[in-house]
């Protein structure tokens, strides 16, 4: 399988190139070629794998450069009981005999989805390295839950190192306990005096010094990513299986979402040839894509114009991964795609009233929706108190939304991407009680916390990370 740019360029190599690309070289994001597609017969061979086969089917068409018995240990070795919590690794549970259902997607090491994609990156690209002899220092920027994801998924892997900055003292207490209370030598946990932005413009200077990027090997793993979106293909196809419908009929998902890579996974997957019905996009009071599945303009929100809700991983202005969507339904047409984020770049609106674009929005399943921090807590209220189940105020978002477009005797499967005890403070402000915890983070709040302190100077950055790797290196 070739991959592509959504801007144009038409040779960026193979699964394992893009593996470890950020944007493409034009700007654009890593795409398939084509997206093969499973007859309603070979879907039928699909419903009863284990997750690991399941994903080693659904994967292997767009990733022909790992032989086929790495890849099958590979998947093999990700997705594990031991690591996800549960012999499903994502377990579908109905909501009573609503029609609603969760995807549980939130039982890995760091109680957010997240998980589910950021541990096959980390197989993978220790993989990829050892086979090229090759290192990787990751640098990312965090407000939360990606940082989380990824140190965990990064611990102990010899040939990766990881530096993640997050804006000092900002973070709840219990997302700073789960990154800081890691004491491994490959991961760097940096608090910078600034907020989330800072950082993330910190870790752009960095990478605009293609002369240092170079020399320290520098990578991401941000949710462009074209693995993570892959991966997470994945379980909309588990679920699916677990409804066990009639071959052929259609379920719905409901996604919270920030960044578009959840929902484009969903998609992905939907042009597949699951039956999927609609996809829906949920958002917070940062509603960027409701305004657009409602009117047809994409308007993007400078970051100052995004506003902190309760449910932060989903402030978000710029959903990265929609150029993506927007490049598929235009039937892959990229100038067009490259022509819009021109426009979004100057922050002028994309307007695809009165196309044929829009029409192609509209067959596409998707579909928007916003909710407001009183309808989190009154959601995350009413699920408890009618089927004694606590959801973490991300999750409420997309059964809120979801139960706004539910069809008679459809399915409606709502992603579970994070646990309560990840947000307890608004979990508690909702239901007067702290969520339970799993048992291997009680306490975490006490454990000793490993992190440094730097200024918001990127000067200080590259030479702390360039300290840190020569003492690496001496190690
Ligand atoms: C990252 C995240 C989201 C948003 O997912 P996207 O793929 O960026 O749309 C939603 N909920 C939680 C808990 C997250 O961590």
């Amino acid at each position: 399988m070739k991959y592509v740019s959504t801007r144009g360029i038409t040779t960026l190599g193979r699964f394992t190139d893009v593996l470890l690309m950020g944007l493409a070289p034009d700007g654009g994001l890593a795409m398939p070629e084509r997206v093969p597609t499973f007859s309603a017969q070979e879907l039928e061979g699909l419903r009863h794998l284990e997750y690991p086969d399941l994903a080693y089917r659904i994967m292997r068409p767009f990733i022909d450069d790992v032989p086929d018995a790495d890849l099958r240990r590979i998947l093999r070795d990700t997705y594990t009981p031991a690591v996800f919590h549960s012999k499903d690794i994502t377990p579908l549970t109905p909501l009573g005999s609503s029609g609603l259902y969760l995807l549980e997607l939130s039982n890995g090491p760091s109680l957010a989805f997240k998980d589910v994609a950021m541990q096959f990156l980390g197989h993978m690209f220790e993989y990829v390295l050892e086979a090229r002899g090759e290192h990787l220092n990751i640098l990312g920027a965090t407000s939360g839950d990606t940082g989380s994801a990824a140190e965990y998924a990064m611990l102990g892997k010899g040939r990766v190192n990881v530096f993640m900055l997050s804006p000092h003292g900002r973070m709840s207490a219990f997302q700073q306990a789960q990154m800081y209370s890691l004491a491994e030598p490959n991961i760097f946990n940096i608090a910078l005096q600034g907020v989330f932005d800072d950082c993330q413009d910190l870790v752009k200077a960095v990478n605009a010094d293609h002369g240092f990027k170079a020399r320290f090997d520098i990578g991401a793993v941000n949710s462009i990513n074209w693995a993570r979106v892959l991966a997470q293909a994945v379980y909309y196809f588990k679920a699916y299986f677990a409804l066990n419908l009639p071959a052929g009929a259609e379920a719905d998902f409901s996604v919270p979402s920030g960044n578009f890579g959840n929902v484009f996974a969903g998609y992905l997957a939907r042009r597949m040839g699951l039956p999927i019905g609609q996809l829906i996009v949920a958002s917070n009071e940062n509603d960027v894509l409701h305004e657009f599945f409602s009117t047809g303009v994409y308007h993007v929100r400078p970051a100052e114009r995004v506003a902190a809700t309760s449910s932060p991983s989903m402030d978000i202005g710029k959903a990265s991964n929609f150029e993506r969507y927007l490049y598929a339904i235009t039937g892959n047409d990229a100038p067009q795609t490259h022509g819009w984020w021109g426009e979004v770049g100057q922050g002028r609106p994309v307007d695809l009233r009165g196309t044929p674009h829009w029409d192609a929005v509209k067959a596409s399943g998707l579909r928007g929706g916003r909710s407001t921090h009183a309808d989190r807590l009154n959601t995350i209220r009413r699920l408890d108190q009618t089927y004694g189940r606590l959801i973490d105020p991300h999750t409420a978002d997309g059964v809120l939304v979801g139960e706004v477009y539910r069809r008679p005797g459809v399915p409606m499967v709502c992603l579970e991407t994070a646990l309560p005890a990840k947000f307890e403070e608004t979990v508690q402000e909702a239901v007067g009680r702290l969520p339970e915890r799993p048992e291997r983070f009680e306490g975490i709040e006490r454990l000793d916390k490993h992190f440094d302190v730097l200024p918001n100077d990127v000067e200080t950055l590259k030479a702390y990370i360039a300290q840190k790797l020569a003492g690496r290196a001496q190690g």
